[in-house]
Parts: C-alpha cells; sequence; structure tokens
C-alpha cells in the first residue's frame, strides 16, 4: 500500500484565553523593502532575497469563540511587561 505525499506548512499556535481552545495559524511570508534588505545586509550580512522569512500574523481570531487579539512573539510579550 502507497503512502500518499502532502505538503505541509509552517505555523504558529496559541491557546485562547477566552474558551482555553487551541488554534494553529499559517505562517505568513514576510515581504522585505528595499530598506530592510539594506538593513539585514549592513547589521548582519543576511542577504533576505535568498531566502523566506516566515512571521505569524499581526492578529488572530479564535476559531472556538471568534475573540480577536493582537499576536506577540513570547519574547514581545516579555519586553511589554517589563514596560509596565
Ligand atoms: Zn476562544
Amino acid at each position: 500500500m502507497s503512502v500518499e505525499t502532502i505538503e505541509i506548512s509552517l505555523a504558529f499556535a496559541f491557546v485562547c484565553s477566552h474558551c482555553g481552545k487551541e488554534n494553529f495559524v499559517r505562517g505568513v511570508l514576510h515581504e522585505f523593502t528595499g530598506d530592510e534588505k539594506a538593513e539585514y545586509a549592513a547589521e548582519i550580512g543576511e542577504r533576505p532575497e535568498t531566502g523566506q522569512w516566515i512571521t505569524h500574523p499581526e492578529h488572530v481570531t479564535c476559531n472556538g469563540c471568534g475573540a480577536d487579539f493582537r499576536a506577540v512573539n513570547p519574547g514581545e510579550l516579555v519586553d511589554e511587561r517589563t514596560e509596565e
């Protein structure tokens, strides 16, 4: 019996703080502006045009209860809490 092949994509997960449902959202491909390309090339020698940068969407919606959230990564969350 042969097994079918399927393309898999990177995704991000969050647990809704309203209903507790675990949600998965697709990563989005970041489009580099000309300024960003120059900035990364100067700072870290990266050449963004040769690769892909997957990031999370800025806003997410819970599939369970429909609550909307602004999405931040764990590092950003720590920064926000220490600023308060
Ligand atoms: Zn929810």
